[in-house]
This record gives structure tokens, sequence and C-alpha cells, in this order.
């Protein structure tokens, strides 16, 4: 238990722990971000009747045969429709319809010649190209027909897929449906030397705790719910009512600090007087190694670093792969990419270390200042960047992997 163990084996424990948090329903209006938790299936055909894809004319192709610039097919005009019309009426052979975009094409008419290549006329028109049965004709159902599956189990809830539910008209208060419960994540953030930004001037001794500010931040751009934000003393039987009392609002709590070797690192205390169960502490990698991760009656305990920049990149690496899976959504594991390495890399590493960098086409480009109690050189960073245990000084134009922010 006290040896450290690989990053991946941490996340495979964490994971393992938990099940995901379950469905509610919700008014398809609510839904935007939301992943799905079923299929949805069309309950119509999409376009529901068959349309023009441009302005022109329907007609039968039969009547185009043979028809060019020098000699026109000519046609008797019977009607226009325009987009939002209808007729009932069959068109004849010799006849055609002036239609526009997305105009239904009327019953026995098999394509749509586009406009240019006829002389528009009114009454009658002449057909300037022979067309081919179906040529510019949209069936019904060719986006989607009735009962096919729209949107899959799984699947977030972006733009795309509200205009794909409000064009089968599912966009609406009565329809429910079906998404994965959000985790509710309480923050809190221990620390006898911290204060708030409401306390000036800074009183000696004492820093601005920015953990908060991050950590809130990332948790919102997760699409996850802040449950409450406290801060507490290095007291570890304040800190174990802290957890309880969140716990009763919260699917899980985050803590920052206190998880280290130091006398004041509580945790440690903390979690015996919650009866909480600790499954791992100390992960093979920097910053944030002394990573905790614990169950306080079934529901996660995850605890980095306080190290700011340690309590940030273990977040993206451990908390993100626990949101996914408590909140069903796979697409909050990170994303993870080859990268030249643009900036060499001038320490040797014993151990595996996460550094922020930027990427961009392929390459990654890394800022001055890697020590985990920096923050100011993550501003416009967009990944953690990847140097191997026992990589040697790393020379520019070498491959790294990037895990996507
Ligand atoms: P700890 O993990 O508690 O040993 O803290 C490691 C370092 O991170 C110490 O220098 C702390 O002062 C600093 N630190 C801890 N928590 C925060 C925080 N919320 N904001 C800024 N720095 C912090
Ligand atoms: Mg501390």
């Amino acid at each position: 238990m006290e040896t450290e163990i690989s990053v991946e084996r941490a996340v495979e424990l964490i994971t393992g722990s938990v099940q995901p948090l379950g469905v509610e329903e919700i008014p398809a209006t609510q839904a935007h971000r939301r992943v799905l938790a079923a299929p949805v299936r069309a309950p119509i055909d999409q376009p529901p009747w068959p349309r023009s894809p441009l302005d022109g004319y329907a007609l039968h192709a039969a009547d185009s045969a043979l028809a060019s610039r020098e000699t026109p097919a000519v046609l008797r005009v019977t009607d226009t429709i325009y987009a939002g019309g209808w007729s009932g009426e069959a068109v004849g052979s010799g006849e055609c319809v002036r239609l526009m975009t997305g105009a239904p094409i009327p019953a026995g008419c098999d394509c749509v010649i586009r406009q240019e290549d006829t002389d528009v006329g009114t009454e009658q028109v002449q057909i300037f190209k022979s067309l081919r049965p179906w040529e510019n004709y949209c069936f019904p159902g060719e986006d989607f027909k009735k009962g096919d599956i729209l949107l899959a189990a799984g699947t977030r809830l972006s733009g795309n897929a509200l205009g794909i539910l409000a064009s089968a008209g599912l966009l609406r208060e009565e329809v429910s449906l079906p998404v994965c419960r959000v985790p509710r994540c309480a923050l809190l953030c221990t620390g006898d030397e911290l204060v708030p930004n409401t306390l000036h001037p800074l009183p000696p001794g004492k820093i601005y705790s920015s953990n908060e500010a991050v950590l809130c931040a990332r948790l919102r751009e997760l699409g996850m719910e802040v449950a409450s934000v406290r801060s507490a003393f290095d007291d570890a039987a304040a800190l174990a009512a802290e957890i309880r009392e969140a716990m009763k609002i919260a699917d899980m709590v985050l803590t920052t600090g206190g998880v280290s070797v130091g006398a004041k690192d509580i945790l440690h205390e903390t979690l015996p007087l919650l009866g909480a169960e600790r499954l791992l502490w100390r992960v093979a990698l920097k910053p944030g190694s002394p990573l905790m991760y614990s169950l306080y009656e079934q529901k996660p305990i995850l605890s980095l670093s306080g190290n700011p920049f340690a309590a940030s990149a273990t977040f993206e690496l451990f908390a993100r792969p626990l949101f996914a899976q408590l909140a069903g959504a796979a697409d909050l594991a990170l994303q993870v990419f080859p990268a030249v390495l643009d900036t060499p890399f001038q320490k040797h590493s014993g151990v595996r270390r996460f550094v922020r960098g930027v990427f961009c086409g392929g390459h990654v480009t890394l800022p001055e200042g890697h020590s985990s109690g920096l923050l100011r050189s993550a501003a416009g960073t967009n990944c953690l960047a990847e140097i191997p245990a026992d990589a040697g000084p790393l020379p520019a134009g070498c491959t790294i992997t990037v895990y996507l922010l």
C-alpha cells in the first residue's frame, strides 16, 4: 500500500471503485451538454416528403431524354411551389412544376432540373439538359427515417445533437430524456497558511489560496456540479467534520493539501476518524505523487497535493477519469496525442513527470518554470506533456506524449 503505483494502475483502482451515478429524466429543452443514457429514436421521417434541393423545375426524367441547349425539350409549367407550399396535383407527362429550394416535389415527378439549365420560362419552359430518374431528388427519410436511432446512448448533447432533436420535433418541454446524473463534487482546500482573496492586507506567513479557483473553474468547465467549496485548517477532527458535512450534499469530495509526510499532513489522521477506507496513497509521478484516494460510505474522496500545479495536474489525470465513470461520460477522459517537442527539456527525470505545455499542430512547446509550486507559467497552456521516467535531457525534435486538457 505504501509503495508508489503507476498512474494507469491508480486510474484503474479509482474508476473500478465506483459505479455510474445513474439516470434522471429531464425535459429535452434543458438537456444541453448532458449525456444521453438511452438511445433516442426518430418519431418521423426527415425530410417528411420528397424535397427539392434547388431552385428549378420538377419533371419526369423521361421527358428530358435527348434534351440539349441546341434541341431543348419544351414542357408546360402547371404550378409554382415555394418552400412551405404543397400541391396535391399529380404532374403528367409533358408537364412540369416550378419549385424553389425546400419545396415538396409533387407526385409523378422523379427529378428536378436546376433553373440554370432552363430558360426559366413561366407558362412553358425549355429544358436544356437530359436528367436521370431521381436526379436532384431528396427522398423522404434521407436524413433519418421514423424509428431510426437519432442519437446513441452516451452522446453528449452538443449544439448539433440538439439540432437533430429539433429536426425530429423532439426539442420541447413535454419530451423528457433520460440523461446520466451529473456528479456533485464538494471541494475542500486544507492549510493553516491559506486565506481567502477577501482578506487584505495579506497577513505574515499566509498566502492566498488558489486551488479553489482553479479546481472550481475546471469542475464547471467539465460539466460537474460544485456542491460546496470550503477551506479547512490543518486539524484532522475539523476536516473530518467538514468531509462528513460535505458528503451529505455531494457524491464525492475533492481535497487539496495535507497528503504528504509532514507533521501537518492531516489526511492520514482524518480518514480513520471518518472510518473511510484508503484505497491508494502515492503514485509514481511528478508532481503530486502523494495522491490519496479513499471511500467514505461508498463515496469517493480524492485527495490531491496542495501545491498548485500538482493539484491541477493530478486533477486532470485522476479526477477526470473518476468523473467519466460517475457521469457515464466517456468524453471526459483525457485525449492523448503524440507531439514533437519544440522546447528541449533540460532536466534528467528519474520518475515519470507531467509538465505544462502548449500543443498546436502536432507540436508542443513548454513554458519556463516547471516546479509544482508555480502557477503563473500555466497561463495559456492547454496540455500536460509527459516526460518519461529515466529520460535524460530531451532534445527538441523528439516525440513525446501529450494529454490535451
Ligand atoms: P501541502 O500539500 O499541504 O503540503 O501543501 C504543499 C504546498 O502547496 C505548500 O506550499 C502550500 O502552502 C501550498 N498550498 C496548499 N494548498 C494551497 C492552496 N489552496 N492554494 C495555494 N497554495 C496551496
Ligand atoms: Mg498543507
